[in-house]
């Protein structure tokens, strides 16, 4: 494996990581809103809003909210076909598909390596995070957006240790 020089997203435009209102560095979504009926998108794109009862065209590039609820979750325990990247040896995780608390709209992401369809719960608070997806042949680490449990690794060794 080559060593890792930088990080940059795997695929361009869907998160950012730079200054937010709650703490320089945290990562949030990139994604679209219709300037004239409010309807959200992720991915991002430059027109055609999804609203069948709306005619405009143009959609303007938004922050997502961090945060959001669980809506449904999967678990993957088999490798993608390629070209998907895989792990090697494979190591199952999970898929979270989160509400986003402003604006209602549902987007799927990985869950970060840790926390698998055991540790997720329907209606659990989720926040974005990042993670590696692969790291290419010149060193840079590809990125991709994750959910994490929103609830930090405190409270949750707390409960862990009530189950002891
Ligand atoms: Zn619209």
């Amino acid at each position: 494996m080559p060593e890792v020089t930088s990080q940059e997203p795997a695929i361009d435009g869907w998160f950012a990581t730079d200054s937010t209102p709650d703490g320089a560095g945290s990562p949030y979504l990139i994604g679209s809103k219709c300037p004239e009926c409010g309807t959200y998108v992720f991915p991002p794109r430059e027109n055609n809003c999804p609203n069948p009862a709306c005619a405009s065209d143009t959609l303007e590039s938004v922050a997502l909210s961090t945060r959001g609820t669980l809506w449904s979750y999967t678990e993957n325990r088999y490798p993608p076909p390629a070209p998907y990247p895989a792990a090697d040896p494979f190591e199952p995780f999970a898929i979270a598909a989160v509400e986003l608390a402003d604006e209602g709209i549902i987007v799927l992401g990985k869950v970060v390596e840790g926390t698998l369809a055991a540790d997720l719960k329907v209606g659990i608070e989720m926040e974005l995070a990042t993670m590696t997806l692969f790291t290419d042949a010149d060193g840079v680490e590809r990125l991709v957006h994750a959910w994490k449990r929103a609830d930090d690794d405190a409270e949750r060794s707390d409960e862990e240790e009530r189950h002891k």
